[in-house]
């Protein structure tokens, strides 16, 4: 199959190539945007990653140039109008579940970077500064860990939080049988919100969870509790959380996802002026870290990725049926 690659990066194409065996596929550095759809002309298909969007407009002109199939290389799929896709018979793919390890463990980096401030540690010893002033952090041992949505990235994060001795609490729609009998304790949203002293947040995002983190929940939370999200951006309403931190309510944020990410993260933008104040007020606080969405990023998951996009794709090229479709 031909198959058209967008927001493609070298990492993405060493992956690729070496799991490739007869697809044929064209890198393009470009996002899928209704700009840039044209170049997916004469393709069967297009390999799509977080922030390209596959708006109903967008889907339109896929159709018209003959694309029959959407692959995404990710598990979310809050970018792609499902109805739209469904109405122009053009199926869709993601990967499930490549390494929920990987990006479980990511949110734990982020827990004890914030909290054991070992990126300043290192900044100053680089200038033989070996002071310890500000540096102060806190036992995570036996601290009460809330955890919103225990699918499989959630699931290995709890298993993480118990291993440090943690009490970890849940909140899940549909709560998972053996975490419980592992001790992990389901409770109400709200209850989560007060009782934690680390909430991290591994739910999709959906009209349910937009915001679900505002202004509201975090007046329950605990002063100067921490939150990571490792998620999706538009879980976090940004304003609310910036006026928390300066409330001191929020005492240390986490972010590998961010809710306007689609005009910043996995671009070098150094030498650009950034037209995103927001961004640039989180990173002025000395409590937030920020990464641009690399909890996926190890070499076990882009080997899962690539060989799952390749084997759905052959398998549709044979029986136009998916292995990881994501159901309308
Ligand atoms: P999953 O589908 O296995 O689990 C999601 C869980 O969230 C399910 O148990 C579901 O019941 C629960 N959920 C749904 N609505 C909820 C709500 N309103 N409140 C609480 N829980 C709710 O997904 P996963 O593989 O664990 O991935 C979770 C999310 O992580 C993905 O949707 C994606 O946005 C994000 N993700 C981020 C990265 C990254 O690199 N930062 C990588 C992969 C996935």
């Amino acid at each position: 199959m031909k198959i058209a690659f967008f927001s493609t990066k070298n990492y993405d194409k060493t992956y690729f190539n070496s799991h490739n065996e007869n697809q044929n596929i064209v890198y393009f550095e470009t996002r899928l945007n209704k700009n840039t759809c044209n170049l997916a002309s004469g393709f069967d298909a297009v390999c799509v990653f977080v922030n390209d969007i596959l708006s109903r407009e967008v889907i339109e002109l896929l159709h018209e140039h003959g694309v029959k199939l959407i692959a995404l290389r990710c598990a979310g799929f809050n970018n792609v109008n499902l109805e739209a896709a469904n109405e122009y018979g053009i199926k869709i793919s993601r990967v499930p579940a490549y390494s929920p390890e990987a990006v479980a463990e990511h949110a734990l980096a982020l827990i004890l970077t914030l909290n054991r401030k070992t990126h300043k540690a290192y900044n100053r010893v680089k200038e033989c500064n070996f002071s310890l002033n500000n540096l102060v952090g806190f036992t995570v041992y036996k601290k009460t860990v809330g955890v919103i949505g225990t699918g499989r990235i959630g699931q290995a994060f709890c298993k993480i939080m118990k291993a440090l001795g943690c009490e970890v609490i849940a909140f899940d729609p549909y709560p998972n049988q053996t975490l419980k009998d592992s001790g992990v304790t389901y409770v109400e949203l709200d209850d989560l919100f007060k009782r934690s002293d680390i909430i991290s947040l591994h739910c999709p995002l959906t009209e349910q969870t937009k915001h679900i983190i505002n202004e509201n929940s975090l007046k329950q939370l605990k002063p100067n509790s921490m939150l990571i999200n490792t998620s999706r951006g538009a879980l976090i309403d940004t304003e609310a959380v910036i006026q928390a931190l300066k409330d001191k309510q929020v005492g240390y944020l986490g972010i590998d996802v961010y809710e306007q990410e689609d005009k910043l993260f996995f671009e070098d933008l150094s030498e650009h002026i950034i037209d995103d104040d927001l961004i640039l007020r989180l990173i002025s606080f000395p409590n937030v870290l920020i990464t641009s969405h690399q909890a996926f990023l190890t070499q076990e998951a882009l080997n899962e990725i690539s060989k799952s996009v390749l084997n759905d794709i052959s398998h549709f090229e044979k029986t136009q049926e998916l292995i990881n479709p994501v159901e309308i």
